[in-house]
């Protein structure tokens, strides 16, 4: 085919495209302002909107022109199209083959069950009954492989369920790396334990005004390079990152007034997605060579600003004394030292969200243990919460008294999403392996955050990451950043050698 001719059936889709993208945005800011802004009689119109709106954009997914140009220009010359051009064509056909492939009814199916498994999860859980759900989580399971064996017929279920949020990690390859960790977690989370060491975290607890954490969090934001004339920050019932547009980044914290690190730190980490977001590729902001490239890879950068510095020393060093000026009543008497260690206690609690550092990791494990054999059929659903338990008491030494408190917790499993836990701990590992190269990059890191200047950090990820949009997959990004790929020792290595160091063990 002539070269204009190519060239133009590509400019047609670039425009279908950014079409895709914009209605994706109405969509965003649609349930953002459900999260925010929405009274509570709006519920049941804006369920119908949004779904006669998923409706048109799942139409433009599956049309026929659309499909038609991307299969004339899938196989032209590889000369004939720069990287970020095969990007958007490769992008396109992954998205078009999903949308395609499985059956309308298996959509209409999974979908429907989302809605309804939600509100029996958040009852049951409300409850404690673990039976009511039982019967939505075993039709999702069998759904979820109908829909795997449609979308990827040549994977295992479960690996095509884990490719959706991260793209090549497999059951193969996951397995060890997660088995590898929890024999180094366990021992570590338990000699501490031993230790009887209990850093004093009680000056966290005090009555910090809402107003106050609010201004604190907002400056924060802030210092961290977050751009409030392209985004904005609010309140919800979950922390998020959504909004409409890299222009239009919309982070969301909640307020509790007994103690400001828990909302200060939902800050720092959606001001990290946050950021991701603003840092996108300018050229491409509605196509998707500039998206985001997987779920850990966003989570590695909220992780990166709350893991890697907030929880760090120098942040400690640089921030108490805003902290003591917020809030003059509290901290008094408190080092930057004492600080550190507060933030950074390693306490084995039952609920995921509100883990430590440490114990995190431990709580995906479980999930993704289960998750794989629920998939692989070597245990039942009605058995689940006793795995759980028995899990749980294994790894961490505690026992949930409820299934609330265990396998109930998280709502993931409510809408289907099988596979996606993993993303939190990949984030954190890929976080921990990009901050040790930033470290080797800028010098005087801890300085520079000792001095107030985070700027450098964002440049460096705004460089190195977020502009790298999806040009790469994610252990190819890794290896060209860092010059290796995923690689978990590093992780476990800053684990040990952070938490021997606060406990004093060795
Ligand atoms: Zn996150």
């Amino acid at each position: 085919m002539p070269s204009d001719d190519i060239k133009d059936i590509y400019r047609q889709l670039v425009r279908k495209l950014e079409e895709r993208c914009r209605l994706g945005g109405v969509m965003g800011v649609m349930h953002w302002d459900q999260e925010v802004i929405m009274p509570h009689g709006g519920a049941e119109s804006r369920a119908m909107q949004m779904a006669a709106l998923a409706g048109v954009l799942h139409e433009k997914s599956v049309d026929p022109f659309l499909g038609d140009l991307i299969s004339k220009l899938i196989n032209s010359e590889p000369d004939e199209f720069t990287g970020v051009e095969w990007c958007n064509i490769r992008e396109a056909k992954r998205e078009f083959d999903l949308e395609t492939k499985i059956p309308k009814e298996l959509v209409q199916e999974i979908a429907e069950l989302g809605s309804r498994g939600h509100q029996v999860w958040a009852k049951a859980r409300e409850e404690n009954r673990f039976e009511d759900f039982a019967p939505i989580l075993e039709r999702f399971i069998i759904l979820k492989s109908k829909w795997a064996e449609h979308a990827f017929p040549e994977m295992e279920p479960y690996d095509a369920n884990l490719d959706i949020y991260e793209r090549g990690m497999t059951m193969d390859r996951l397995s060890p790396i997660f088995e590898n960790l929890k024999n180094e977690l366990i021992p570590l989370i338990c000699s501490i334990k031993n230790s009887g060491m209990k850093p004093d975290d009680s000056f966290l607890e005090g009555d910090f005004p809402i107003d106050k954490q609010e201004a604190l969090g907002n400056s924060i934001s802030r210092d961290m390079g977050f751009n409030f004339d392209k985004g904005r920050m609010d309140v919800s019932v979950h922390p998020f990152c959504g909004g409409g547009h890299p222009t239009d980044v919309r982070i969301t914290t909640r307020y509790r007034t007994e103690n400001f690190i828990e909302s200060l730190f939902a800050v720092i980490h959606e001001t990290g997605h946050g950021l991701y977001e603003q840092g996108r590729m300018a050229a491409c902001l509605d196509l998707p060579v500039s998206e985001p490239l997987t779920m850990a890879v966003h989570e590695s950068q909220s992780l990166f600003w709350e893991r890697m510095i907030a929880q760090g020393k120098s942040f400690s060093i640089r921030y108490l004394d805003k902290f003591k000026e917020v809030f003059p009543d509290f901290l008094k008497g408190v080092s930057a030292d004492s600080l550190f260690r507060a933030i950074n206690v390693c306490r084995p609690s039952f609920i995921r969200v509100e883990a430590d550092e440490l114990t995190y990791p431990v709580h995906i494990i479980l999930r993704y243990e289960i998750e794989k054999s629920l998939f692989d059929g070597t245990l039942k659903v009605k058995d689940l919460p006793d795995a759980w338990n028995d899990k749980m008491e294994e790894y961490l030494g505690i026992r949930p008294s409820t299934d609330t408190l265990g396998a109930l917790q998280d709502v993931h499993w409510s809408g289907g999403a099988f596979g996606y836990f993993p993303s939190y701990t990949l984030g954190a590992m890929y976080a921990c392996q990009f901050y040790n190269k930033m470290i080797v990059d800028i010098k005087d890191i801890p300085e520079r955050i000792e001095k107030g200047d985070l700027a450098c950090i964002k440049t460096w990820l705004n460089e190195n990451i977020h502009r790298q949009g999806r040009l790469y997959s994610p252990d190819q990004l890794a290896e060209k950043v860092t010059g290796q790929i995923l690689e978990p020792d590093i992780f476990i290595n800053y684990l040990k050698t952070k938490y021997n160091t606060i406990y004093g063990l060795n």
